[in-house]
Order: structure tokens, then C-alpha cells, then sequence
């Protein structure tokens, strides 16, 4: 049979879901190991005895509860069914067919993915050599028909981020009425150096077309509720709130997002250990002989080439899941010290295999 679906539509990939296997360590998908904190679990339990009723669409409590913590008004902010339906949302509200859409590459695949459900155009600048964002490169590709640039950082797959200064020369570059989404999916991860360090959301108060994307799927240990955030000017808000999706961030998630944002101090304590297993791990795999990223988020980047899949299928048969992009690369979630082992044991029988 043919249907009447949108020819264009044939080209993108069809979706595959990763394998996982009963036992297996899957470090795939940059999850946190440790489940809800008890107070995180209550919530949940207390929202579920009121499934009957829809959600609250405008995600009241949880927005005004961002809007504190964040310093940032409420009509800054609009909440979705993880910050992945706000990805495509930009894209819907500022672009359609004949428009680009600017974003580095390789980079996370939900851009090129949603921008072309859009009918737009991606426009994928290539990283530098170190896997970072080339955002000198991106500022040349701006042209008459860009209308939405992301800018990936901490970078997914690689886990590198931009500097400072370099952002804020891209920024300067960028015309005032395109928006600029920095997508900080990781932000909790990072620790720059004093003199490296910059804040979005301080960014944004110079820079009012920047849009800062932040999740409770990472640090915040809720990736399977479904909850991210975007902190944008209320002319943006405005426009994505009509792209909501009505109820789509439903009143459990509500719930345990404002749990956690309640319990922050516990949750983002629990990066600092991450933080310390991801530089022990990265100089590891550099001893043992592997090109490794810098990586300031809660995964590491090995640039495997033509190795990765192969590497990925063995680290499988040894009962470790990882997520490689063929010919490029491998992305390998750093968790605790005993799981991270068995994948370094896995990583050092690879060399010597
Ligand atoms: C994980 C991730 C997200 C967050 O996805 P959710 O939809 O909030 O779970 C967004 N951007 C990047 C780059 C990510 O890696």
C-alpha cells in the first residue's frame, strides 16, 4: 500500500530501538543509576492517586517553583514533556519549509531529526578537531534564511563545552532576532574553571535572544517522567505555549519535578561523585591508549572511527551497553566506581585483545 504520507518523510531513519538485555549495565543513555529519593518517590505516589484528573496545562506550582530557584519570572519559562518536545517546539514556532536551521555536528540527534518533521532544512557545521563546537564557523554559516540556531553544551555526544569567550563573540555576531538555544541538558555536570565559567541565564539578560533548555531527566534522576524547561523572553514563552501540547507533561512528572527541585541540594550533591568517576575514567581510557574528549557532562566520548560499532557489539557480548555512532565514535555513561570498573575492564581486554 501507499498512503498519502509526506514523501519527504522517506528519507529519515526509522527508529530503532537500543538493545538491552535482562543483567546487562547499560551505559547508553546518560541515566542516572540511583532511583528517586524517598521524598521524590512520595510525590509520586500522592500524584498517582489523582490520575483520574487531567494535569494542570500551564504546569502552574512547577513553573512558579523554577522561576524562584532560577531567579527569572514565570513568563520566562514554559515547561514540556522533556526538554526534547521543546527542541522540536522551537522549531515548529520559527521555522518552516525554506528555512534552515543551524546547529553543530555530531551533535544530538534530535535536531536534524525534528527539524526536517518541520520541513526545514538542517544546516550541520562540522565540530573542530577537538569535538567541540566551531561557533566561528557556525557565525559564517548564518544566513538570510536561519531561523533557529542550537548550540549543544555540553556537547551530546562529546561532552565538550564552548568557552566563554567564544560564546560570547558568537553571540555578538549572531543578528538580535535569531533566536540562540543553548541547550544545557547536562549544565549540572559542568565545572569550569573560575576564569572558564559563564551563566546562561546571566547571558541572557545581555543577550535577550538566547533561550537556555535544561531537564529533569539528567542530574535530576527523572528521565522516565518526562520534564524539561525552556528560560526564554516572554515573547518566546508566549509563542511555545502555543506549540504545547495540550496535558503533555503529565501530573506525576508536575509532582516530582517540584519534589526534586525541593531536594536539589541532595541531587546535585551527587554530581560532585560523578564528576570524579568521569575525570578517573577519562585518564584511564587516555593511559590505556584511547583519544577521549574533554568531557564536562555525565558521559565520555571516545573517538573510535571505524572501530566504534565493532567495539559497542563486544562490549554487548561482555554484558555492557553502550550507544557508538558508526564511524565516529562511542558515547559511555559514567555513573558509580563499580560499574564504571566493569566497563574499564571491558575498555583495557579491548587493547590487548
Ligand atoms: C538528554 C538530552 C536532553 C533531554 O532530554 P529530555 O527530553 O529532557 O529527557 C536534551 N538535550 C540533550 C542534548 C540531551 O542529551
Amino acid at each position: 500500500m501507499t498512503f498519502r504520507i509526506r514523501s519527504d518523510l522517506d528519507s529519515l531513519p526509522v527508529y530503532v530501538p537500543g538493545k538491552t538485555f535482562p543483567g546487562a549495565l547499560k551505559l547508553a543513555s546518560n541515566e542516572v543509576t540511583h532511583g528517586p529519593l524517598p521524598a521524590v518517590a512520595e510525590a509520586i505516589a500522592q500524584a498517582a492517586a489523582g490520575v483520574n484528573r487531567y494535569p494542570d496545562n500551564a504546569a502552574v506550582a512547577l513553573t512558579e517553583e523554577l522561576a524562584k530557584t532560577l531567579g527569572v519570572t514565570p513568563a520566562e519559562v514554559q515547561v514540556g514533556c522533556g526538554s526534547v518536545t521543546l527542541c522540536q517546539n522551537l522549531i515548529t514556532v520559527t521555522s518552516g519549509p525554506g528555512d534552515e536551521v543551524l546547529f553543530g555536528w555530531r551533535s544530538f540527534e534530535t535536531y536534524p531529526l525534528a527539524t526536517r518533521i518541520a520541513g526545514a532544512t538542517p544546516v550541520q557545521v562540522p565540530l573542530t578537531g577537538d569535538a567541540v563546537y566551531d561557533l566561528d564557523a557556525m557565525a559564517d554559516a548564518i544566513t538570510e534564511r536561519t531561523r533557529l540556531i542550537f548550540v549543544c553544551n555540553p556537547n551530546n555526544p562529546t561532552g565538550t563545552v564552548v568557552s566563554a569567550q567564544t560564546l560570547r563573540r558568537f553571540l555578538e555576531r549572531v543578528p538580535d532576532d535569531l533566536l540562540v538555544v543553548l541547550d544545557e541538558a547536562y549544565y549540572e555536570y559542568m565545572r569550569l574553571s573560575p576564569g572558564h565559567a559563564y551563566d546562561a541565564l546571566e547571558l541572557r539578560r545581555e543577550f535577550p535572544n538566547l533561550v537556555v533548555l535544561r531537564t529533569f531527566s539528567k542530574a535530576y534522576g527523572l528521565a522516565g517522567l518526562r520534564v524539561g524547561y525552556a528560560v526564554a523572553h516572554s515573547e518566546v514563552i508566549v509563542a511555545l505555549g502555543k506549540a504545547h501540547l495540550p496535558f503533555s507533561v503529565n501530573s506525576v512528572a508536575q509532582a516530582a519535578a517540584v519534589a526534586a527541585l525541593g531536594a536539589q541540594n541532595q541531587l546535585l550533591a551527587r554530581t560532585d561523585a560523578v564528576v570524579a568517576e568521569r575525570d578517573r575514567v577519562t585518564s584511564e581510557l587516555r593511559t590505556l591508549g584511547y583519544a577521549v574528549a574533554d568531557s564536562q557532562a555525565n558521559f565520555v566520548w571516545l573517538m573510535l572511527g571505524d572501530d566504534a560499532v565493532p567495539f559497542a557489539a563486544a562490549a554487548a557480548e561482555a554484558g555492557v551497553i553502550l550507544r557508538p555512532f558508526a564511524g565516529d565514535g562511542v558515547r559511555v555513561t559514567v555513573t558509580h566506581r563499580e560499574e564504571n570498573n566493569v566497563f574499564l575492564a571491558f575498555a583495557r581486554k579491548w587493547r590487548t585483545r
